[in-house]
């Protein structure tokens, strides 16, 4: 493959250990105990794969989009889950504040979070629909040299794990002709008036910590703010479009995992003395056909990435990989529980997990449907 070297073969070989040795036990008691896997997080931050595309300044390894990206593949190998969640930690967090806040603002948050020390979350949805914000309640007033925010978020990852939330909040009459009018807000968990709510007992994505935060006439200092006041909007949209790139890797990830397990099993069930592989030209096609899907999502996702490394602009390519791959997911993991047969449905088995974490790979972090439409009005 084009895009491999030698930097890139001790990347992937540096994820798949930390794969096998972290995030597949990790991944054990996200699905079964609904833990959230906060050493594992952390362990990943150490070994500085949390920073590999932010500034070296901040901590990080200095910017590589494949080197990132064959990192979340190697770890969605092993959970879908996780590596959104590795996802949420490194790009979701930390690359994007990079991108819209000025040193002061986001550099020791950042340092912070490339080490794995602290985690974050980000806090846009409210009841009324991620994408209604003319209609968020939640708001902040300036009092003297505080912001006091009023609201509440839902459907909120890393639901009272994050240290930190990221919170955008109405502090104006918001604009629809300019997406003015709202501001991204740095709120420390510990802050008093920050509450927790439920927690989502969702159909897949476990562990990650789903839920409702309330913010009770919280108060924090008028500096804490990444962006300029009023305008968090637009950069945010500008931001955020080219991350979902990275839904590419993720996806490819553990579409490729599903498919080498179902490839293993179909050539050692053997019926009447001959594997299903060998027997089936039927199963033998379905099998090619996802491969032939799976290499050309592959190839997509990387070239992608070589782009973002050009500094082009890839946002339109990355909501087509962020939705092409969820549902490319969602097909392969489904065709491989039926190659399975009935042990297919079988937790124990290792497939129906991927197919539950790909449903919510066409909601979760921005709808598919919402996405296309964004390009409509952000992209094109
Ligand atoms: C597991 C999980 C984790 C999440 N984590 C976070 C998080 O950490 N932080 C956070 O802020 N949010 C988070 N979300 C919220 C998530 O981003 C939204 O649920 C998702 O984007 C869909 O938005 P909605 O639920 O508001 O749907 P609604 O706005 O209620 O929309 C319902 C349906 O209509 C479609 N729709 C709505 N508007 C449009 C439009 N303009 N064009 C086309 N179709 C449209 C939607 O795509 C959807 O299919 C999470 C959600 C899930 C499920």
């Amino acid at each position: 493959m084009w895009w491999m070297n030698e930097e890139r073969q001790m990347i992937v070989a540096a994820a798949k250990e930390f794969a096998e040795q972290e995030v597949a036990p990790a991944a054990k008691l996200m699905e079964e105990e609904e833990k959230y896997p906060r050493e594992a997080i952390r362990k990943l931050g150490e070994l500085g794969m949390l920073g590999l595309t932010i500034k070296e300044e901040y901590g990080g390894a200095g910017a590589d989009y494949i080197n990132y990206g064959l990192m979340i593949e190697e770890v969605s190998k092993v959970s879908h889950g996780f590596g959104l969640l590795a996802y949420l930690a490194s790009e979701l967090t930390l690359g994007l504040i990079e991108k819209m806040g000025t040193p002061e603002q986001v550099g020791e948050l950042i340092k912070k979070g490339v080490s794995g020390e602290k985690l974050y979350g980000i806090c846009f949805t409210e009841p009324c629909g991620v994408g209604n914000v003319a209609e968020y309640e939640t708001n902040a007033v300036l009092d003297g040299d505080e912001w006091v925010i009023n609201g509440g978020k839902i459907l909120i990852t890393n639901c009272g794990v994050a240290d930190t939330y990221f919170v955008v909040a109405k502090t104006s009459e918001y604009d629809p002709a300019t997406l003015r009018g709202l501001t991204y807000f740095v709120v420390p968990a510990d802050t008093p008036g920050v509450k927790f709510g439920h927690i989502e007992n969702k159909m897949g994505w476990h562990g990650s910590s789903t839920g409702q935060i309330y913010f009770d006439d919280v108060r924090i200092p008028k500096d804490a703010i990444i962006g300029e006041v009023d305008n968090a909007w637009l950069p945010l949209n500008v931001a955020l479009l080219p991350m979902f790139a990275t839904y590419g890797p993720m996806n490819l990830g553990s579409m490729e995992a599903v498919w080498e397990k179902t490839m293993f099993f179909l050539k050692n069930r053997i019926q009447q003395g001959v594997s299903l592989w060998d027997a089936h030209e039927s199963i033998r096609i379905d099998m090619i056909e996802m491969w032939g899907k799976i290499d050309n999502y592959r190839s997509a996702v990387y070239s992608a990435l070589e782009d973002e490394n050009r500094g082009e602009n890839i946002s339109a390519k990355s909501i087509a990989l962020k939705k092409e791959g969820a549902d490319l997911l969602e097909y392969v993991s489904s065709k491989c529980i039926e190659l399975h047969g009935g042990m297919g449905t079988v937790y124990e088995t290792g497939i129906e997990r991927f197919y539950r974490d790909a449903k919510m790979g066409t909601v979760g972090c921005g709808s598919n449907r919402t996405l296309m439409n964004n390009m409509v009005g952000v992209v094109f």
